[in-house]
């Protein structure tokens, strides 16, 4: 690879090496760091950015059902340089989605040169790569195959990541990343230099969704749980994890809170699923339970001990959010998982009819 002032060119074409390791991983968090890899390997005086196009729940004023999307960056091989930062409504940004071509524009924000390749997928493209400047056929015949590989590559892995009512991380994934999560709070214990994240694990189950599906049908029960996703992912930050747990049963990991920080947003979270409208029902609401990601005990263990505290919530009526340390404090459980007036609290066991 060579570059000169103007135009960044390839003088070989792109190594099968490349290719495979593209081709090797098993998830999508692998594969991106492949991909940066890569691109730092061979493109590594220009900046160069991928993002991924997705749908936008975070616009205030946007329907709950509104497909509005924008840009999430995902990999980034230098940080600060403005002309490779992306906005979805930008022209050149634009004229790459409708053409499905590369497009060699201005950033209407710095005014510096850039070059954007869509990633295709069908119909749409699921994302963009931009390097900063100007680019000959060499690169494009060099990213090509990379490209190609990495968009395919990237649906299957992110269908099985997914739900697919939903499209919220699926159960499966959920272990990974929870593991992911829990083993590097541990290191970061260990190590004093590193500041310590603080998470807490929530769970979140829809009230009498049994009598909903019997009311209305399956199929409304189903548009409920997909207005419901979307509420989840308006409502937390992307830097927060959203896990279908299983039927109409949700689990929330909240990145940097304590405990206050993690009730107020789960209570917002609550009170919004209270007054939000979902068709033909008068009210959803939903029942929370949270607790401390505390690495003095098992991963197990602390979802069992956002499940106490999401049984209390359906104990005491529903529509409530419960901290498992505050209960603990208030004698309201016991740390054997008895609740003070002896009631046997067991995950499966929960439905109080
Ligand atoms: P509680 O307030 O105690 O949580 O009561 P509930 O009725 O919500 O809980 P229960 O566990 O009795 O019922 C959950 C229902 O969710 C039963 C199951 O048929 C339904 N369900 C599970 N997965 C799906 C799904 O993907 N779509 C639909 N429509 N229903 C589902
Ligand atoms: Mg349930
Ligand atoms: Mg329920």
């Amino acid at each position: 690879m060579n570059t000169n002032a103007d135009i960044l060119f390839f003088d070989k074409d792109c190594p099968l090496d490349a290719v495979v390791s593209l081709a090797e991983p098993r998830d999508v968090r692998g594969l991106n760091g492949a991909f940066l890899s890569i691109l730092k390997e061979h493109i590594p005086h220009r900046a160069v950015r991928v993002y991924e196009i997705v749908n936008d729940f975070y616009t205030a004023s946007a329907q709950i059902d509104s497909d509005g999307q924008i840009l999430k960056e995902i990999l980034n091989t230098q940080e600060n340089n403005s002309a490779v930062k992306l906005e979805f409504n930008e022209p050149d940004v634009q004229q790459c989605i409708t053409e499905k071509l590369p497009i060699t524009g201005q950033s209407s924000n710095s005014g510096l040169e850039r070059t954007i390749f869509p990633i295709l997928g069908l119909p749409k493209p699921l994302g963009l790569l931009v390097i900063e400047g100007k680019v000959d056929d060499s690169c494009k015949n060099f990213l090509d195959p990379l490209l190609r590989i990495y968009a395919s590559h990237a649906f299957i892995l992110n269908k099985n990541e997914h739900d697919s009512l939903t499209g919220l991380f699926n159960r499966h994934v959920m272990e990974t990343k929870l593991n992911q999560i829990y083993h590097s709070q541990e290191k970061g214990k260990r190590k004093s230099d590193v500041q310590e994240q603080t998470w807490c694990i929530g769970l979140l189950d829809i009230d009498h969704f049994k009598m909903i599906n019997d009311q209305h049908g399956h199929l409304f029960g189903d548009e409920v749980l997909i207005i419901f996703s979307r509420l989840l992912q308006r409502s937390f930050r992307d830097d927060d994890m959203l896990f279908r747990y299983g039927g109409e049963e949700f689990l929330v990991a909240l990145r940097n809170v304590d405990l206050d920080k993690a009730q107020m947003t789960l209570n917002r979270f609550r009170e919004s699923v209270e007054i939000a409208t979902f068709s033909k029902i008068k009210q959803v609401t939903v029942s929370i339970g949270f607790a401390a990601l505390d690495t003095t005990v098992s991963l197990q263990t602390i979802i069992e001990h956002a499940d106490r505290a999401l049984y209390y919530s359906k104990y005491q009526g529903r529509n409530q959010t419960n901290c498992y340390e505050q209960l603990l404090q208030r004698g309201l459980v016991e740390d054997n998982g008895v609740m003070n007036d002896n009631i046997k609290i067991f995950p499966q066991q929960k439905n109080i009819n």
